[in-house]
């Protein structure tokens, strides 16, 4: 099989790449680098097994050309090229709407062209601020006033699946949509806000780990590899076209606790340093309090359920970042 992965040099891209590698299909990767790195994939290019089954594109998915060869040559799309990262998204208001609204519009067009199945990437972003838990893919979507920026990015999300599900509705294209919370795992960086990346790093520096607000803020960590094997079957399964999945973990932690089982972890004489919200994004800032998926769906239609716990999911980054 020919795999299209669009971000396929990002954090996430760069695993599925990996696998689908493994398993001896071609893989395609379109990335422009704006958060993917080449290091990413530096391994995957180096590794002979591999040699005529990775073809790497650095170039924008806004070109069109480009996409049009892909997308023909491609018998699956997965679609991760994104602008991601709280911080990220912050710094670069307008060209993260444009990548994500554009970017997703090009792509669906050119699958929808050549009538090939695409899985849209999306994320727990797109909830909102809810309390309450588990988030299931039903509930309403609450977002804070436009001035807030953050929510830009759950907006240009939620208008991405919209998109997607109105090409299956329209042209009977195949799509399938995933809510992806709080993937880690090793090659993920800090560099565009990412706590866990973040507090790994200063832990290691021995220096203050940065929480902020409060710390009381939660979020459940899914582990890379078990995303990746449930976009892989999901892919697979007729069921899914059409439909949105959470994919995501089981166990909820507070940031603050997170501080503490990473200097912990790593045997770090790190300090905690709680850092009001203004002072970290600027004071039109506003954070997710909570965030736990629902994932009766997921596991009533392909059995996932997520393999790796926390303490391991920690253990194997902090094992990755003691060595880069
Ligand atoms: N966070 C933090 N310190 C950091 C980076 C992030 O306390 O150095 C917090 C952030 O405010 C949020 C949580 O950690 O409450 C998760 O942040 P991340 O950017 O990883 O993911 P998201 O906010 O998209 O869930």
């Amino acid at each position: 099989m020919r795999v299209l992965i669009t971000g396929g040099a990002g954090f996430i891209g760069s695993h599925l790449a990996e696998a689908y590698l493994e398993r001896g299909d071609e893989v395609y990767i379109i990335d422009d680098l704006s958060t993917g790195s080449l290091y990413n994939i530096k391994e995957l290019k180096e590794n002979e097994r591999f040699k005529n089954k990775l073809f790497i594109h650095i170039d924008t998915i806004l070109n069109h050309n480009t996409m049009l060869e892909l997308t023909g040559t491609c018998d699956i799309v997965f679609h991760l090229a994104a602008a991601v990262g709280v911080q990220y998204i912050l710094n670069n208001p307008l060209e993260s709407i444009k990548t994500n609204i554009q970017g997703t519009e090009k792509v669906l067009e050119l699958c929808d062209k050549f009538k090939k199945k695409v899985l849209i990437a999306s994320t727990s972003e797109v909830y909102g601020k809810h309390l309450h838990a588990p988030l299931v893919e039903t509930d309403n979507i609450i977002y804070g006033p436009s001035s807030k920026f953050r929510w830009s990015y759950a907006a240009t999300k939620l208008m991405d699946e919209f998109t997607a599900l109105a090409y299956y509705r329209t042209t009977g294209l195949e799509v399938i949509i995933t809510r992806l919370f709080n993937t880690v795992g090793p090659k993920q960086t800090g560099a565009y806000g990412m706590v866990i990346p973040r507090f790994v790093s200063q832990a290691l520096k021995n220096e203050p780990l940065t929480v902020y607000g409060d710390g009381n803020q939660t979020r459940t960590f899914t582990y890379v590899k078990d995303v990746v094997e449930a976009l892989m079957t999901l892919v697979e399964t007729n069921g899914a076209v059409g439909e949105v999945f959470n994919v995501g973990g089981t166990e909820e932690i507070s940031i603050i606790d997170l501080a503490k089982r990473i200097i912990k972890e790593t045997g770090s004489k790190s300090t905690i340093k709680l850092i009001p919200y203004d002072e970290a994004f600027g004071k039109d800032f506003e954070d997710m309090q909570r965030r736990v998926p629902g994932t009766e769906k997921i596991n009533k239609l392909i059995g996932f359920e997520p393999k790796t716990d926390f303490d391991t999911m920690l253990r194997k980054i902090i094992r990755y970042m003691k060595k880069k």
